[in-house]
């Protein structure tokens, strides 16, 4: 690995204000600098557990200023973007789920018109080079430019080791055609469980991405959602280790 690769890492939810502390502070001690939790889940099923809301934000600002971490969440909507700014979040991303709807986008891009901050756009679940470019584009158009694309791999029919096949090549075209983006791997929506990721972080840095955006919990198997698929912080620290 020629340069040290970003790291975002943080659980898949933002769950209660001690499970966010707990598991920031572990992540702080490794090294972390940008903490991920997302506060509005976008679930595949209604009646799961959709995020906590608005109430996350005071956890994530003690994140911010007791642990001098940048925080990270997913907006999804103009009022997602409308709380995450009010709330002074320091980025957010774009879901798969979103990033497959040119209408969403283009709302959220033009609620995020004016403002400076980094957005991280997730691959569309269904693997569309056009759409995810597309996606860019958008913010692009409202003036947008911090933009770093997130390969979290494609949603397919046939059953796959992954919960999420990576598909490099879509990732590898995308940088190919937008090579002035920061480009970041999700192994964790990618793998869908937590045995796979060492491999897929080796994948990902060896193709020669620019860091990696990873699920870590303080409890894996009591997290509210994708359990399977996150690292207590002491995991990742081996996987990390083994990096160097
Ligand atoms: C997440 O990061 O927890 C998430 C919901 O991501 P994705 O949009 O990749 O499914
Ligand atoms: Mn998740």
């Amino acid at each position: 690995m020629n340069k040290t690769p970003i790291l975002i890492a943080g659980p898949c939810s933002a769950e209660t204000e001690e499970q966010v502390m707990t598991t920031a502070t572990a992540l702080a001690r490794l090294g972390i600098t940008i903490f991920r939790a997302g506060i509005w889940k976008p679930r595949t099923r209604p009646g799961c557990f959709e995020g906590v809301g608005t109430i996350g934000f005071p956890w994530l600002q003690r994140v911010q200023h007791e642990l001098g971490m940048k925080v990270v969440v997913e907006v999804g909507n103009p009022h997602h973007v409308e709380e995450a700014l009010k709330a002074g979040v320091d980025k957010v991303w774009i879901g798969a789920r979103t990033s497959a709807n040119p209408f969403a986008v283009q709302a959220v891009a033009e609620a995020l018109r004016g403002t400076d901050i980094p957005v991280l756009v997730k691959n569309p679940i269904n693997p569309d080079l056009e759409l995810w470019l597309g996606a860019l584009e958008r913010f692009q158009r409202q003036g947008i430019n911090n933009l770093t694309a997130v390969l979290r791999g494609f949603s397919c029919y046939e059953k796959t080791i992954y919960r999420n096949p990576p598909l490099w090549d879509i990732a590898l075209e995308l940088r190919r055609r937008m090579p002035e983006l920061t480009f970041l791997c999700d192994p964790s929506h990618i793998c869908g469980r937590r045995d796979l990721i060492p491999d897929v972080c080796r994948q990902a840095l060896d193709l020669g991405f620019d860091g990696l955006m990873i699920e870590s919990h303080c409890t894996p198997d009591a997290a509210w959602s994708d359990a399977a698929q996150q690292l207590t912080p002491d995991a990742l620290a081996d996987i990390l280790a083994s990096l160097k």
